[in-house]
């Protein structure tokens, strides 16, 4: 009965393989699960072990899966064994009286970050609370941004659905230090600005992300979002996954989306495969789709927990036509959010 009366869900952000784990009670009671999967917590009566369902598995059957806690102190566990290693053969070296009170003060500052986690942070990794959420016709409408490897021409993608749809669908205007061509608007491609109030924004951090682009400045504020979301229009960004944790916050929402090319195995058999990114493919080498495929990797493997939906992109019309998909769902469908953006 409790188990129907449960309304504690996590999101994973860690794979979890009992039959590996040597510190479960009971392997075969063990739920195994996968980053970014749902877990319905039924108790967490004990500190140490929680039961859990997979949300959306047929099985109804309950399984052991590591508290938060326990998870964070694994964690702390392999980063103190490696630290104290360090600690030991500098400070072997040393006074062996300062050993001691050493490994103490550290301990201090390890036992206050037990509570809440950073889930922005990959060192500690655990389950992040989660809820379902549907936009409201009256609220505003969630951020979607979009990141993507090496080779997924986000920009382009973004372009295009707008083009599509202007009326629901826009850019965030971004601030730029260059001159304003003649055919250009300020406010419309840019907001022209100097250089010295390009720097004063950046220094006030108004920017979710900026950079030089030929002696030029270029820059997305926090403000020209919210802009467009005040039209009561879909904010599309693309960005560098590393402005993900400026944006993820309640009054954002944001829906992420993590925009991968196919990269076929190799040059040879590109033919039969769709090229990533389309165009200039001719000029792809071998070592271009390595780097490709390690693009991906490394952003998935630090960004990965942040991503709500991976697109793979065989070419551009039809990864369109999957973000034009996935953006009508996200205004009629609910979907999951961390709880403290709703709280
Ligand atoms: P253009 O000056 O031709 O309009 O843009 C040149 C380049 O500026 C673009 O290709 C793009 O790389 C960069 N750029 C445009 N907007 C932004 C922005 O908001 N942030 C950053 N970092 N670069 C931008």
């Amino acid at each position: 009965d409790r188990l129907k009366e449960s309304k504690v869900y996590m999101r994973a952000l860690f794979d979890y393989i009992p039959l590996e784990d040597k510190a479960t009670p009971c392997q075969e009671a063990g739920l195994p699960f996968k980053r970014g999967d749902i877990l319905q917590v039924v108790t967490q009566d004990d500190p140490t072990w929680w039961q859990a369902k997979r949300v959306g598995d047929s099985n109804l059957r309950a399984g052991l899966v590591p508290s938060k806690q326990f998870q964070e102190r694994l964690t702390l566990h392999r980063i103190d064994i490696i630290l104290t290693y360090i600690f030991l053969v500098v400070v072997s070296y040393l006074l062996s009286g300062l050993r001691r009170s050493f490994r103490l003060s550290r301990k201090d500052r390890q036992g206050s970050s037990g509570e809440g986690s950073d889930p922005g942070d990959p060192d500690f990794l655990t389950y992040e609370e989660v809820t379902r959420y549907q936009q409201r016709p009256n609220e505003r409408p969630r951020l979607v941004v979009l990141i993507g490897s090496l080779g997924a021409r986000i920009n382009e993608l973004k372009q295009r659905v707008i083009a599509e749809n202007p009326h629901r669908y826009a850019v965030a205007v971004p601030h730029t230090t260059r001159p304003k061509k003649p055919h250009e608007k300020d406010g419309v491609e840019y907001h022209f600005v100097t250089k010295q109030q390009f720097d004063a924004d950046a220094l006030n951090n108004k920017f979710i992300e900026h950079g030089e682009y030929k002696e030029n400045q270029y820059g997305t504020s926090i403000e020209a979002i919210r802009s467009v979301q005040a039209k009561n229009k879909m904010c599309i960004v693309d960005v560098q996954p590393e402005a993900l944790k400026r944006l993820r916050t309640a009054e954002f929402k944001p829906y992420v989306i993590f925009v991968k090319p196919r990269v076929p195995e190799s040059r040879r058999r590109r033919s039969a495969a769709t090229s990533p990114g389309g165009g200039e493919h001719g000029r792809i080498t071998d070592e271009d789709l390595q780097e490709m495929r390690q693009s991906a990797i490394q952003i998935d493997q630090q960004y990965g927990h942040l991503v709500d939906r991976v697109l793979i992109k065989e070419d551009s019309a039809s990864a369109c036509a999957e973000l034009r998909g996935i953006l009508e769902r996200l205004e009629r469908e609910s979907f999951w959010v961390p709880l403290c953006w709703v709280r």
